[in-house]
């Protein structure tokens, strides 16, 4: 039997070994703490995080698979933070990779088999999510309740994909350091561009997120 595709607490149940620590209460309650409350998107975030995991073969990632995952999300909204608890993924050490696309859906990439998934949430798991709950008033918490028990393929796609890591994107001490040759700051990771032979930071190239305020000291 292929315990890959079985929801946590069915793995449990049947004392499997090699089933996941990955239990949906448990994570949701922690989710819910670090995020500050308890929101569809936790719910969401929880269970996307547990079904991408599952399909690549990671059953202990805060353990022993530490080391075997990168996860990219593809929106900065209440579901990453969801992402973050359960993969124990971040910014910080490099596991955690923000992609701006403003659309609900996460990749989950197994480095020790290179097996990745991108799961996406369904744009109508809103109205099936209406239909479970009718006799709660408040849509949110209908919303809630309904994303905790729907199936997964009424909540998510998943397709099978492949990422291609490159090497200064990996975990581990910086590929290389470099002074921009406009503002003097240092620029780690290969993320300088070269411009005529001059080598600058990405702002100096003129794709800065921020400008310079000059004060008028007089
Ligand atoms: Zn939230
Ligand atoms: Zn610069």
């Amino acid at each position: 039997m292929n315990t890959m595709n079985k929801r946590p607490a069915e793995c449990h149940r049947e004392g499997n070994m090699r089933c996941s620590t990955l239990d949906f209460e448990q994570l949701l309650g922690e989710s819910a703490r670090i995020h500050g409350h308890l929101c569809p998107g936790q719910v969401l975030g929880v269970r996307m995080s547990i079904l991408g995991l599952s399909r690549i073969g990671i059953l202990d990632p805060k353990g022993r698979d530490r080391k075997s995952i990168i996860v990219f999300v593809e929106m900065d909204r209440c579901a990453t933070d969801a992402v973050q608890s359960v993969t124990g993924c971040s910014l910080g050490r490099r596991t955690l990779k923000f992609m701006d696309y403003g659309k609900m859906a996460a990749t989950f990439v197994n480095l020790k088999t290179g097996e990745a998934v991108r799961v996406v949430a369904r744009d109508d798991s809103r109205e099936t999510a209406g239909e479970y709950f009718p006799e709660i008033e408040n849509r949110h918490a209908a919303q809630l309740e309904a994303y905790k028990v729907m199936q997964d393929r009424e909540l998510f796609d998943v397709m099978d994909v492949r990422v291609r890591l490159k090497p200064e994107d990996m975990p581990g001490s910086p590929l290389r350091r470099i002074r921009c040759d406009s503002c003097g700051e240092y620029v780690q990771d290969l993320r300088e561009v070269e411009r005529n032979g001059r080598f600058l930071c990405r702002p100096c190239a003129g794709s800065g997120y921020y400008v310079p305020v000059v004060r008028d000291i007089s």
